[in-house]
């Protein structure tokens, strides 16, 4: 996708902080953190937002939260807890049209969520 910034990060015509990725996956801090732990693990396949996940590439599900046992072990969250969130749509206040999770710890979080 030509003008999607997720696309954009994954290819590296954006710069980002890699935390982690694989053939499936690519995870970044978050350039607004509201944790000390916030990262974004995404799909490198342009999937829009959580409606657009069907039978054909849902697999990628899978491995973002495989990445993230990874990702929450090697920030030394995983004991703790943490919280794995996906904003779908305009009420949930996504902001990028690139389906991405975020996950968030290393502090007391609250629920419910606002
Ligand atoms: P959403 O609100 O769509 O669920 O989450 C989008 C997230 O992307 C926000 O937490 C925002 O801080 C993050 N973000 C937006 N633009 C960039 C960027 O250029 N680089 C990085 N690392 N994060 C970004
Ligand atoms: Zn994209």
């Amino acid at each position: 996708m030509e003008d999607c910034l997720f696309c954009k990060i994954i290819n590296g015509d954006i710069p980002s902080e890699r935390v982690y990725e694989d053939e499936f996956v690519y995870a970044f801090k978050d350039i607004d953190p509201v944790a000390p732990v916030h990262v974004l693990i995404i799909p490198k396949e342009h999937i829009a937002s959580a409606n657009d996940i069907t039978a054909e590439n849902s697999l990628v599900i899978s491995k973002v939260f495989e990445a993230a046992a990874i990702i929450a072990k090697e920030a030394g969250i995983d004991a703790n807890g943490y919280r794995i969130v996906n904003n779908c749509g305009e009420l949930a206040g996504q902001t990028v049209k690139h389906l991405h999770f975020h996950l968030i710890g290393g502090r007391d979080l609250s629920w419910p969520p606002g």
